[in-house]
């Protein structure tokens, strides 16, 4: 290679820095055309990653410093406000310039949560509302899954397909060998015609889990959860951790909102799990009510108050696109630090 070309090659590398919370730092440069998230698997940084597309969020980071695009076409489970604040999923962002890069869960976190395959059997299949199915499974007896953090999700195998998809567990690990998923059965799709046409107790799947980085953080500190529709799956797992912990005194909300009434479910869940926590504060809306609905009529989001923040509170958002992205507004209005809002956004792309 001629000098000339030595300093071309040069000109397109960049060095990035990926620091993970737990203080450890990687540095690796990165070539024309690789994604952070290439660069970060080529040196063996243990980013969290799964679906390579754009669609499920795991690999997500937060610029520091330098320069990082991202090609807006794959960020489907980014909301316009995190790429604002310089959140990237490393699988379409690209280092401009030399940067530095945080992951916000420690470098040992895909270690020590990696993920394995196995089968679940179907024991209980009952639909909870007009759309949604509540699936409770036993999990092989060889499986190995007592690794995964509340909030987590797997992915299951749609019986009689090649297809994957994405659900997060709604109990925890002490349910184990027991999992619970709720799922929002759509008019057409692969697994919502499974599930309306097909599925029966004794079924099995396939499942490879655990995935993600949206888990419950910190304990000790107040909580502030809002879910949408079956967005409410990884927040049952979160607050049953959260009471199953022996630390109950920082108040946890959970602000659940629906469109209608019939959209609602795990009602007597929620007030079971209100009357066992008493530091939980449990918020279910209807944005359109019709008949007699005597509850809170708003966006769920909006039950939540200036009252409600302090300083250290973190907050978790799962629910459609436009939800998460006003919940996270309002959130960031009312007082809640940026890095504090965690978002997962269950996007019916095929993760
Ligand atoms: C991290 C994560 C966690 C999730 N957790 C949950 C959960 O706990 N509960 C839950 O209910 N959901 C969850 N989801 C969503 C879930 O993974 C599925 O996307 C959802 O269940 C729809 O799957 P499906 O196979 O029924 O529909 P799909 O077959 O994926 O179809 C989805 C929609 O796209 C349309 N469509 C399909 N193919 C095409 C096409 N070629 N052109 C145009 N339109 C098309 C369908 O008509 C349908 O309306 C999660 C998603 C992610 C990313």
């Amino acid at each position: 290679m001629s000098s000339a070309e030595a300093v071309a090659v040069q000109e397109v590398t960049s060095k990035v820095t990926y620091r993970f919370n737990d203080g450890v730092e990687f540095e690796a440069i990165s070539g024309e055309g690789d994604t952070l998230l290439d660069v970060a698997r080529n040196n063996e940084v243990p980013i969290v990653h799964q679906c390579l597309t754009g669609s499920c969020a795991s690999c997500i980071c937060r610029v520091d410093t330098g320069d990082v695009s991202m090609d807006s076409d794959r960020v489907m489970s980014l909301l316009p406000s995190e790429a604002r604040e310089g959140f990237r999923l490393t699988c379409t962002a690209y280092a401009d310039t030399d940067c530095v890069v945080d992951l916000d869960y420690p470098s040992t976190f895909s270690e020590d949560h990696a993920a394995s395959q196995s089968v679940i059997t179907i024991e209980e299949l009952e639909w909870v509302n007009h759309n949604t199915v509540r699936i409770t499974a036993e999990l092989d007896e060889d499986a190995e899954m007592e690794n995964f953090e509340a909030g987590q999700y797997v992915q299951l195998k749609v019986p009689g397909t090649e297809e994957w998809r994405s659900y997060s567990m709604s109990s925890t690990v002490r349910d184990l060998p027991e999992l619970t998923f709720y799922i929002r059965v759509l008019d057409d799709g692969v697994m919502s015609n499974y599930l309306r046409d097909r599925a029966a107790v004794g079924d099995t799947l396939e499942i490879d889990g655990p995935y993600g980085v949206f888990y419950l953080r910190e304990e000790k500190v107040p909580q502030i959860m809002i879910a949408g529709g079956t967005g409410l799956a990884p927040m049952m797992s979160m607050i049953d951790t959260l009471r199953l912990s022996n630390f109950r005194r920082k108040p946890v909300i959970l602000a659940f909102g629906c469109s209608f009434e019939k959209d609602l479910f795990a009602q007597d869940e929620l007030e079971l799990r209100g009357n066992w926590m008493r530091n939980l504060d449990v918020r279910t809306c209807v944005s359109r009510p019709e008949g007699d609905w005597d509850g809170l009529t708003m966006r769920a989001q909006y039950s939540i108050t200036k009252d409600d923040i302090t300083e250290d509170t973190i907050a978790y958002l799962c629910g459609p696109p436009a939800m998460n992205e006003a919940a996270r507004e309002h959130l960031e209005e009312l007082g809640v630090k940026g890095e504090n809002i965690h978002v997962e956004l269950f996007d019916t792309a095929h993760a």
